[in-house]
């Protein structure tokens, strides 16, 4: 017979999934969630099951390793990946994967969601970075996620998902809705001319101000983003956040678009003549008219 504590993890998951399934998040059979039970079993949603429909008594328990302690369904084929995460965070009891649509397009476009723009996400979650691509259901995606999991509370999986963590399941939960929020508010900023950034010193502020809310820091900001040099598991963030003495909102710089600008020009000294993608030009323009602000 189950604890009370385990029908309250049971029902919080069903609760989870529920709302999972109401916002989108997931199609079809997609998207598993877990949590710790005690030191040796984790309780986790089944394989093939729509995660909006789920009862309680459909949860399976599993040990560390992944071995089928109870329950009449199998796990989902994407546990090694929540093993991953419990093996190397022994502060975090749950874990949620979906694949929230506008986030997980950043997630295939190869964007990250780390810059600096929203207070409430700078406190909570800070950045979150794109774990590798690795085939669903193979050793693949937990190694990817192992390079960000020690630092980050949640990342988005390249061409796949999100995956987030928290002490319960309800607070792993929310981190997929902030996600999946942010990831909204910065394609419309983006459509709309590109995000101010919120400034170096300003982040700091706001990262001082994670003991007075009660929230738990996932990681310092990495003092040099090189720190991140690839096959080393990250043990700091890095977001973009601009230095600056006096503006706590800094313009982002349209990077790309100046990039594909300075091409442009380059060929252009080469045959003489100048052609510009109408995106271009837009840029151009753009940043002329910057520069006459300023
Ligand atoms: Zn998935």
């Amino acid at each position: 017979m189950s604890s009370r504590l385990e029908e309250q993890l049971r029902a919080d998951i069903v609760e989870a999934g529920r709302r999972m399934d109401a916002r989108g998040y997931v199609a079809s059979n997609d998207g598993n969630i877990s949590t710790r039970i005690d030191k040796g079993r984790l309780l986790t949603t089944p394989k093939s099951v729509p995660k909006g429909y789920m009862t309680p008594d459909m949860m399976v328990i599993v040990d560390y390793e992944g071995k089928k302690l109870g329950g009449d369904r199998d796990p989902s084929s994407e546990l090694p990946m929540h093993l991953e995460i419990y093996r190397n965070r022994p502060d975090v009891n749950a874990v949620v994967h979906a694949h929230p649509p506008t986030a997980t397009g950043f997630a295939t476009a190869g964007v990250p969601l780390t810059r600096a723009v929203l207070a409430e996400v700078v406190t909570t979650l800070g950045s979150i970075p794109i774990a590798e691509y690795g085939t669903p259901s193979t050793a693949e995606l937990p190694a990817a996620v192992r390079k960000y999991i020690k630092a980050h509370d949640g990342m988005l999986l390249a061409n796949h998902g999100a995956v987030t963590c928290g002490t319960d399941v309800m607070s792993a939960y929310y981190k997929m809705e902030t996600i999946e929020h942010f990831a909204k508010i910065s394609l419309v900023a983006r459509l709309l001319g590109g995000e101010n950034l919120i400034s170096r010193e300003e982040v700091e502020r706001l990262q001082g101000l994670r003991g007075m809310y009660g929230i738990a820091a996932p990681a310092p900001l990495c003092a040099d983003p090189s720190e991140l040099a690839s096959g080393i598991d990250a043990l700091c963030q890095v977001l973009e956040a601009p230095e600056s003495a006096t503006e706590r909102l800094v313009p982002a710089l349209n990077t790309v678009a100046r990039t594909d600008v300075n091409e442009a020009l380059r060929a252009a000294s080469r045959d003489g003549e100048i052609r510009l993608t109408y995106g271009e030009l837009t840029a151009l323009i753009a940043d002329a008219v910057k520069n006459l602000r300023d």
